[in-house]
């Protein structure tokens, strides 16, 4: 996993998304990936990952983006799952506030598979729903100062800040192995 040509030919980063059921995480996938959006959350079973290539400063990078089968809703989220990865989405949903509140667990989990060398945005997601926010903007970025990570408020429903949210993610990980 990694960069695995000294000639910078080929570039595999491995990016996992984590948070509560629900807040988003398939969404922001597939509108990623496929720059879809799916109303009916159906659990994603079988797929374990979306390849997605990007292009950094000339070079090919090919994001490996893993998504849970829904097992974070028994708190059953393996070693397997985080194992290799570079990169990861911490998600809530802003509006609810006990996503928000899970955050805390969610980076001590990915503490404990991953070394801290990986790079971490902070997502909140469904800004869309400015209207039952729950919770603030501010709320948000100090979390994601307090604890060392990048910040931003997505849509995967209006598509507001997702590619620029996996690619913060990718760029850094480039920056940290190149
Ligand atoms: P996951 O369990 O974290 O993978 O969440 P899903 O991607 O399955 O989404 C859960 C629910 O939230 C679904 O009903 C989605 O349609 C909805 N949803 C996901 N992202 C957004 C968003 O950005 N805005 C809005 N309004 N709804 C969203
Ligand atoms: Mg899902």
């Amino acid at each position: 996993m990694g960069k695995e040509d000294d000639r910078g030919e080929e570039y595999l980063f491995k990016i996992v998304l984590i948070g509560d059921s629900a807040v988003g995480k398939s969404n922001l996938l597939s509108r990623f990936s496929r720059d879809e959006f799916d109303t009916n959350s159906k659990a994603t079973i079988g797929v374990e990952f979306q390849t997605q290539l990007v292009e950094i400063e000339g070079k090919e990078v090919k994001a490996q983006i893993w998504d849970t089968a829904g097992q974070e809703r028994f708190r059953a989220v393996t070693s397997a799952y985080y194992r290799g990865a570079f990169g990861a989405l911490i998600v809530y949903d802003i509006t609810r506030g006990d996503t928000f509140e899970s955050v805390k667990r969610w980076l001590q989990e990915l503490n404990t598979h991953c070394d801290t060398a990986v790079a971490q945005m902070l997502v909140g997601n469904k800004c869309d729903l400015e209207d039952i926010r729950a919770v603030s903007v501010e709320e948000g970025k100090a979390l994601a100062e307090e604890e060392g990570l990048f910040f931003m408020e997505t849509s995967a429903l209006d598509a507001t800040n997702v590619d620029k949210a996996f690619e913060i993610v990718i760029r850094e990980i480039f920056n940290n192995v190149s």
